[in-house]
């Protein structure tokens, strides 16, 4: 006999494992395929920086809603998400700061605790920072990181507790359908049925959605991203995002600092590329940006590096919603920014599915029709693309 699901989420990476979570908590019995493990692919490489400062104002609310769910992670979801305070200063060009004056002001409006702090304010916050004395950056106390593999881990295990089911190695090779409706999947382990199917497997998503003949504009993103040894008398320090040496930054536990480029990543359309390892020339380059700002860690030592990927959309902003035969939906394309917003998302979302479009439905940006209507998505007082 066929299994039948109430929904069937193609992806446990953290968005799916939300989203499983959220309709599990309004009281459907989705179940996720998952073709490797929890978190095997963007996810489990993934930064995990949590931060609020966006130049879209929608997007700032989801990544404010979502910092409410790491704050209160044991009571909200459940387990452990490795929510680290450790603030977040976010710089920018001169060119680009009546862009971060604004921004920062359209944050406050929402209530996010943020606020523009002097280059003396700056050098407080992250000692040894070589920075401009006419330079202003935006902070957030709040903010912070997060091990986005436990976080999904507590989500999909949360959402087990309330119903949800899990099959591991299980690959969904298409989408069934029965004249304008999908009926559910086939699979390496045989069909599976279900009304309603959410396509959220990452930079696979455009192979699962062309068996339904949706065409996505989504290509695949590769990051690399190194880990470096602190020299012994530099302590961990606050997580920043520098637009203008196009590189970010963050402590990992008490002597490791994360660093990754925003320019430089390649686009590519093999989502199946290996990713253990990052490409020749990338520490080279990132070692040079962060001396470049923090001279200190010219004696610091390499002590890991990897890859990873993530599916990207031309205006570097995911696509979610309904698409193509009825019940059949997107979540994906997330763009190397779908960590810190997946637990606002997934409640989003699930409560679209269960109880339709609302006035104050805050995915409706996300709507593949953008493309081809010309309606992406840029920011209202915007920043050069993160990704060049
Ligand atoms: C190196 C790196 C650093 C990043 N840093 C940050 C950061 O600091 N902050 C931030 O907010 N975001 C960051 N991101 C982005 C963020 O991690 C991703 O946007 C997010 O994890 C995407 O989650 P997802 O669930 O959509 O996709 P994924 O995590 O990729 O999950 C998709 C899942 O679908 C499965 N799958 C695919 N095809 C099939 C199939 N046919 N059948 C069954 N299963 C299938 C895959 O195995 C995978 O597990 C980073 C990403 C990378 C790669």
């Amino acid at each position: 006999m066929v299994e039948t699901a109430d929904a069937i989420i193609v992806g446990a990476g953290v968005q799916g494992a939300s989203l499983a979570f959220h309709l599990a908590e309004r009281g459907m019995r989705p179940l996720v395929l998952e073709r490797a493990t929890v978190a095997a692919g963007a996810t489990g490489r993934s930064s995990g920086l949590v931060r609020m400062h966006y130049d879209v104002e929608a997007e700032a609310r989801l990544a404010w809603r979502s910092h409410a769910y790491f704050c209160d992670w044991a009571q909200r979801v459940g387990g452990e998400s490795g929510f680290t305070v450790v603030g977040f200063l976010q710089m920018v060009p001169p060119d680009e700061l009546p862009a971060l004056r604004a921004n920062t002001e359209m944050q406050q409006r929402i209530g996010i605790r943020t606020a523009l702090v002097d280059a003396d304010e700056v050098r407080r916050i992250l000692p040894g920072i070589e920075i401009e004395d006419d330079q202003v950056a935006a902070f957030e106390p709040q903010s912070g990181y997060a091990d986005p593999t436990q976080t999904t881990g507590s989500l999909m295990a949360a959402a087990v507790a309330r119903g949800a089911r899990l099959i591991q190695g299980c690959t969904v090779s298409g989408v069934r359908t029965n004249g304008s409706r999908v009926v559910g999947v086939s699979t390496s382990r045989g069909p599976f049925d279900a009304p309603i199917v959410v396509d959220a497997a990452g930079a696979w998503a455009p192979g699962l959605a062309a068996t339904v003949g949706l065409e996505l504009p989504i290509k695949v993103w590769r990051h690399d991203v190194a880990y470096v040894q602190r020299p012994p008398d530099v302590p961990r320090h606050v997580a920043f995002i520098d637009f203008e040496n196009a590189f970010y930054a963050r402590p990992e536990g008490e002597s490791l600092t994360l660093v990754a480029l925003e320019d430089g990543n390649p686009i590519t359309s093999d989502p199946d590329a290996p990713v253990d390892a990052a490409a020749v020339g990338f520490i080279e380059k990132a070692a040079e940006r962060v001396v470049r700002r923090l001279p200190a860690f010219a004696r610091a030592g390499l002590h890991s590096a990897h890859s990873g990927q993530d599916g990207i959309t031309p205006d570097q902003h995911p696509i979610i919603g309904p698409a193509g035969p009825d019940g059949f939906w997107l979540h994906c394309g997330f763009s190397g920014t779908g960590f810190k917003t997946a637990p606002a998302m997934g409640a989003s979302l699930a409560q679209l599915i269960t109880d339709g479009p609302s006035a104050n439905d805050d995915l409706a940006i996300y709507r593949l029709s953008r493309f081809a209507s010309g309606e992406v998505i840029v920011g209202e007082h915007p920043y050069a693309d993160i990704w060049r």
